[in-house]
Order: C-alpha cells, then structure tokens, then sequence
C-alpha cells in the first residue's frame, strides 16, 4: 500500500496501535535493492506492521547535481517491495509534505562523530540527515526504526539524535548486505557499468586487508597499502581511507586495547561517489 500524505498514514498507524501492533519504520531514498530488502526483514522480525518511507531527502546533498541524478523510480520501488512483502506501507510524501515551505536543515549538536569522514567531505550532510529523520519520525512514531551499518556514522549520527531530541524510538542497526564479491549493495551501483560494477570489488578488497593486517601492523602502515591499492587503479579517486573507534568514529594512528574499531572508505569511481566500512577487530 503506497501513501503519500502524512495524515492519512498517521491515521492508518493509529488503527494499529489500537489494535496493540508495534511499528517498525525503514526510512530509504528509494532506488530499492537488496540492501533495503534485507532492513526491512529486519524490521518485519521485531514489528507487527513495517513502514517504508521513500523520500530524497533534499537536505542531505551538499551537491546539486547528486541530488538532480539520484535514481528515482517510485513505481518501481512500490512493485519491488510489494513483490517482496506485500503488507509493507510505502511512505512517499512530497517535500512540502515533509519541510511545508521551509527546505532548511535544523543544527544538531553532534559532536566529534560528525566531524571527520562523511560530516568533514559532505558539509551539512548530518544536519540533513538529522533534520529529515525527527521529521519522519515525529510522523510515524514508530517503536524501532533501522539502519544500515553501510553508512555507520549515520548510524551513529541517528542513536545520538534520538538522545538529543527525545524521541522514544528504539534505533536498530542491520548488518551490511553485499553481493557475492563482497560489494556493498548501494542505489548508487545503478549508475556504474557492468565494467565499474566489477571495478568496484577494490573497495571491499581494500577493507578486508585492513581488517587482515590490523592485528599486527601499524595503522599507518595499513592506510599506506591501501593507498598504493587504489593508487594502481586509476578509475579510482580515493577521497578517504580512515580508521576510528566506534566511540568517537575520529581517525586515528594508535590503537587502544578493549576498543572497537572499524575501517571506512570513500572513493569516487568516475563520477559516482561510493562509500563502505568494516568492523576490524
Ligand atoms: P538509502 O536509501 O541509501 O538512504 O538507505 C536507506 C537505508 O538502507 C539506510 O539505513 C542504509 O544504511 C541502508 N542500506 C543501504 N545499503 C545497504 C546495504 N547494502 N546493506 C544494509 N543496509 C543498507
């Protein structure tokens, strides 16, 4: 069931919630894939009811033209879901729906997770992020609402976020779906070729020697062979290779004993910007 105005889905979850169902809520940008497919199982084996919103979100592009060539197909989205898990509600609200006539992000207080990687390449992007999700979530009010580790500092952005505003939704984070080479699933792999798509494995191959060579070598040694591994691919642009405590997600040279650390990626491969991560320890 596809429903694109706020009011009419709040009224169809008030009958749930009367009849005791518990709300679970995927936000998405749509251009669904596997990846989304795997959240949404997700959510449907903790809630009664699954709703996925399907809104680009205006606010999070700090680049016009990434913004214009994001892939949008709602229909196809809807017969994709449907096909997948019939009762899912499908959320796909216009912008004035979401922002009325004020497209403006709201500041949060993020702190350290925000500055390096995503927040420090794509300004604003959290304050976008961050400002779309209170929406969203102040519409659906949803008892647990998931996301990808794909983009873990989101993750992270969105645990502080439900702590900063108060909103009593359960933040659940759901492991990274990839493809048989190891390939992040991404809306984003829509605009490689069939040559870029194999091309892409580097980034995967590129973490899971970080996560091979952490144990016993210096972090500024494995940040060295993974620049030589994308320095020999020349389709490749490497905006950053960086590894951080899960605390503070800051990159770092030392590694502290009783810390969780993860390596991140972005890199470009033509034109379209692709980003990753693994836990390392
Ligand atoms: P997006 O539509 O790219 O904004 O993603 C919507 C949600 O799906 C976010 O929580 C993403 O982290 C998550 N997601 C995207 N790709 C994947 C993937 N390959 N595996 C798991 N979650 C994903």
């Amino acid at each position: 069931m596809v429903i694109d105005s706020k009011l009419s889905l709040q009224q169809r979850l008030d009958e749930f919630r009367k009849e005791g169902k518990t709300i679970g809520l995927v936000p998405t940008m749509g251009a669904l894939h596997d990846g989304h497919l795997s959240l949404i199982d997700f959510a449907y084996s903790y809630c009664d009811k699954v709703v996925v919103s399907i809104f680009v979100n205006p606010t999070q592009f700090n680049n016009a033209s990434d913004l214009e060539k994001y892939p949008r197909d709602i229909e196809g989205d809807a017969k994709f879901l449907t096909n997948h898990q019939p009762e899912t509600i499908i959320f796909t609200p216009e912008v004035s729906e979401i922002y009325n006539d004020k497209v403006e992000s709201e500041s949060f207080e993020f702190g350290s997770i925000i500055q390096y990687m995503e927040g420090e390449f794509r300004t604003g992007h959290f304050d976008g992020v961050g400002s779309v999700l209170k929406r969203l979530f102040t519409i659906t009010k949803p008892d647990k609402a998931f996301f990808g580790e794909k983009d873990f500092q989101q993750l992270q952005v969105v645990k502080s976020l439900v702590n900063i505003t108060g909103q009593d939704v359960e933040i659940i984070g759901c492991p990274t779906s990839r493809n048989e080479f190891g390939l992040a699933q991404s809306s984003r792999n829509f605009r490689l070729t069939k040559q870029e798509l194999k091309e892409a494995e580097l980034i995967h191959e590129a973490l899971s020697k970080a996560k091979n060579m952490f144990a016993s070598n210096s972090i500024e040694n494995i940040e060295n062979q993974v620049k030589t591994m994308f320095q020999e691919h020349a389709s490749f642009d490497l905006e950053y290779f960086s590894i951080a405590k899960v605390s503070d997600l800051i990159p770092t040279k030392t590694k502290e004993s009783g810390q969780k650390y993860r390596a991140f990626i972005a890199a470009y491969l033509g034109e379209v910007r692709l980003i990753d991560n693994i836990a390392i320890n």
